[in-house]
């Protein structure tokens, strides 16, 4: 029996590709940015949006002032005009204005017809009813114009957006509250493995806590995703392929952990083989070289390795993306930014790595800070790290100051 493993070891670009062509985009659903009674907006911040919001009409609706002041015509220049009505911003019509007169208004006031500019009140005086500007207004000044912050019909928000902060300022802004939005894919999480325990479990001696589960739940959350939970399987092919078609009915993608390698008890690629197709069973890369993709029936079943580093690095390279393009996000991918390196570091020989780093602004670029030994099993090489450096295979160390590309996973760091 051949001591290889049977699947060929594609490129990471390969793999990529292999993925992006089984996206299957899911339907959509509308949503109410009010949310429901008691989590208002945050049903949907994080959703993408599946069709573009347009402006029914122009913001503001009618010239207003931005400014406290005095709405005039220009033309009178500092003359002293008389103050006949005060505008409030919600009040009612103050009538139009002529010559030679003075409306007091306030910030967000409509503009009386016949006045073409206000003076902020800090520029003026006023004394017995009459005020005085004490510079020559210009035509249009401190006017809040029709369309000045959206134009009626204008593309508001694109399809593919994924609604934050202001978004959902903006679809308020618009009276836009109903939208209609990606359906989050349901992803399920299979940890397996004898010597995996719940982490609150009293441990075995050799024993390991199962840390994949649940930072993987929570990797999938932050893609956008629901997650259901599938506990823990033991090394054995029975309950893993009931785990998994569990798993496969619950949910739209699976994720499993543990089993992918060459031990006799790494079980999940022959049982995906079996229930479905395998796509890749090895990636050249590293950490996670025995990555595998596989369809059953059409969804998307991903074997990440057991090694807490590598499958969060996995997810974080190829589950991620796909995630989000099924959400019909217009920028699934992370950006890929030029680093430079703060601390030297030593490649792997043979294949691409992806290692943990804190990327920082310094001195107008980015420069990474490596998070310290880069094994498979040491989670701590992924604590505060923002970014994967892309580190080419080579013989030799690159020293501080190298310039390298990165994945950049989350804002940069302080
Ligand atoms: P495997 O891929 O199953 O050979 O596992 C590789 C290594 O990862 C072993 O040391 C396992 O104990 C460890 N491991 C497997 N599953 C998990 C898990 N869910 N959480 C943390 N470590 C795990
Ligand atoms: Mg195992």
């Amino acid at each position: 029996m051949s001591r290889e493993s049977p699947y060929a070891m594609v490129a990471i670009d390969d793999a990529q590709r292999l993925i992006r062509e089984r996206v299957v985009v899911l339907g959509h659903e509308l949503i109410d940015i009010r949310g429901g009674l008691r989590d208002a907006a945050a049903a949907a911040a994080g959703r993408v949006l599946a069709h573009p919001v347009h402006a029914a009409g122009p913001l503001p609706d009618v010239p207003k002032s931005a400014v406290d002041g005095y709405a005039l015509q220009s033309l009178d220049g500092t003359a002293p005009r008389r103050v006949v009505a005060e505008i409030t911003a919600g009040g009612g019509d103050a009538g139009a204005l002529a010559a030679g007169e003075a409306m007091r208004i306030m910030t967000g006031g409509a503009l009386p017809a016949g006045a073409d500019a206000v003076v902020m009140v800090e520029q003026t005086s006023e004394r017995d009813g009459v005020m005085t500007a004490h510079r020559a207004p210009r035509a249009g000044d401190a006017i809040h114009r029709v369309g000045q912050d959206i134009a009626a019909g204008d593309l508001v928000l694109a399809a593919g957006t994924t609604l934050g902060i202001a978004e959902i300022g903006l679809l308020a802004s618009i009276g836009t509250v109903a939208v209609s939005v990606a359906r989050q894919p349901v992803v399920a999480v299979l940890a397996t493995g004898d010597e995996v325990f719940e982490p609150d479990a009293a441990l075995p001696v050799a024993g390991v806590r199962d840390s994949n589960r649940y930072a993987l739940l929570a990797a999938a959350r932050d893609a956008g995703c629901r997650v259901v939970s599938l506990g823990i399987a033991p090394d054995d092919a029975a309950t893993q392929r009931r785990a998994i078609l569990d798993g496969l009915e619950r949910a739209d993608v699976l994720l499993t952990s543990g089993g992918v390698s060459m031990g006799t008890r790494d079980l999940i690629k022959p049982l995906l083989a079996e229930l479905g197709t395998v796509h890749f069973g090895r990636v050249a890369f590293k950490p996670g070289k025995p990555t595998m993709y596989a369809t059953v029936a059409g969804k998307s079943v991903f074997g990440l390795p057991g090694y807490p580093v590598s499958s969060l690095v996995s997810f974080e390279v190829f589950v991620r993306p796909m995630l989000r393009r099924m959400q019909g996000d217009a920028a699934p991918d992370r950006p890929i930014v030029e680093v430079a390196l703060a601390d030297a570091i030593t490649p792997s020989p043979d294949r691409p790595e992806y290692q943990r780093v804190v990327i920082r602004a310094r001195g107008g670029r980015l420069a990474a800070h490596t998070t310290g030994g880069q094994g498979s099993s040491r989670l701590l090489s992924l604590r505060g790290a923002n970014g994967l450096l892309i580190v080419p295979p080579g013989g030799r160390p690159y020293p501080a100051g190298a310039l390298l590309q990165a994945l950049l996973t989350g804002p940069l760091a302080p």
